[in-house]
């Protein structure tokens, strides 16, 4: 990676000196990159951008931006654009007003606020909009002018925190599309936060999957839901069954019925208890295999959701996707699944 934009170094935050909301935060961002924080409520998203932002001060560590000391950057100069949830906009003000306001705090003239307000609202598809108050606006219109406001005056970095919460999920998905292209068009730094998966999947160069204040995977999209590094992310990201097994030996797992599962447990010794997890979408339905039978059916077009009861477990999921002609299993029908050796995934039993 060249020269990151930001950088934190062994940054903790605990906002009442016990309990650390942040530990040991270790982060590279590289110039131009979308990366997602993803994390479940509480995993400590928002005060890592708070930080960033300059809202908050870490306890320990540091965080630099563009080589430099945050705290030692006045925050005019830091050149960081914000969007949250709640698209806090002045409702006093109109829609041009509003996008002119970080203008005029930076002393911008008249005639460059009007061109970069024209500009900014063409981006947002919102040309037209802007003698409107903020309560004459759609939910998703009040949110792409936040986005125009926070990207107006040219900032190399905007931060967004779950921007999209509070939309419905239509307007979300094609909010979301937008974000990427302005991001492409633009070649800003985005360092975006959410709880929602799909989202971060969608939308990311690279994913921090966060959990309890630490980063517990670092990766592109695929790579994390392709190779979780444990077993919460594993969990977090996709779907999974997950089963506890014993390793069996080097090439097998026996889960709790005694089903042998062929897989290859890297770095685990022969009698060790593990965690088993399968993705539904990787099981097949096979001439012949593990005896399985299925409980309910559930057609979502473009794939059906079997429920199945599978080694002892009540509820094991397998995803088939829809090809034309393909029978729809009945509920009850006796089954064989392949499961084919790359589908498991082994993790300690013990991760978080
Ligand atoms: P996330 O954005 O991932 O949901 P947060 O960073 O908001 O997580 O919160 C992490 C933890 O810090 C939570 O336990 C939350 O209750 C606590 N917390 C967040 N902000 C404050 C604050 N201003 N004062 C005290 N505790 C806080
Ligand atoms: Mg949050």
């Amino acid at each position: 990676m060249s020269e990151p934009i930001v950088r934190f170094r062994a940054v903790s935050k605990s906002y009442d000196g016990r309990a650390q909301v942040v530990a040991g935060l270790d982060l590279d961002i590289a110039r131009g990159e979308f990366l997602t924080l993803l994390g479940p409520s509480g995993s400590g998203k928002t005060t890592t951008l708070m930080m960033l932002a300059g809202f908050e001060d870490p306890s320990e560590g540091s965080i630099e931006l563009e080589g430099r000391r945050i705290d030692t950057v006045p925050p005019h100069k830091r050149g960081i654009g914000v969007v949250f949830q709640n698209y806090a906009l002045f409702p006093h003000m109109t829609v041009a007003q509003n996008l002119a306001f970080p203008l005029s705090v930076r002393g911008t003239s008249r005639a460059e606020i009007a061109a970069r307000t024209a500009k900014a609202l063409e981006m947002v598809r919102l040309s037209g909009f802007g003698d409107r108050r903020p309560q004459q606006l759609s939910g998703g219109q009040q949110q792409r002018v936040a986005l125009a406001r926070a990207l107006i005056f040219s900032p190399t970095l905007v931060l967004m925190d779950e921007p999209l919460g509070a939309l419905d999920k239509q307007l979300r998905e094609e909010l979301q599309l937008e974000i990427r292209r302005i991001h492409a068009t633009l070649g800003v730094t985005i360092v975006y936060v959410t709880h929602d998966q799909s989202e971060a999947l969608t939308m990311s160069d690279r994913i921090a999957v966060f959990e309890g204040g630490r980063i517990q995977q670092l990766g592109t999209a695929d790579a994390i839901y392709e190779r979780p590094a444990n077993a919460f992310v594993a969990g977090f990201i996709g779907e999974n069954n997950r089963m506890e097994a014993v390793v069996a030996d080097s090439t097998t797992l026996r889960l709790a019925d005694g089903t042998m599962l062929p897989t290859a447990p890297h770095g685990f010794s022969t009698g060790e208890h593990v965690l088993a997890c399968i993705r539904p979408e990787k099981v097949r339905l096979a001439e012949a295999g593990h005896p399985a039978t299925v409980t309910e059916v559930v057609y979502l077009g473009d794939h059906c959701r079997l429920r199945l009861s599978f080694a002892g477990l009540p509820d094991f999921f397998a995803k088939r996707a829809s090809e034309d002609g393909m029978a729809v299993p009945r509920q009850g029908e006796a089954v064989f699944l392949g499961i084919p050796d790359t589908a498991v995934m082994v993790f300690r039993a013990s991760s978080p």
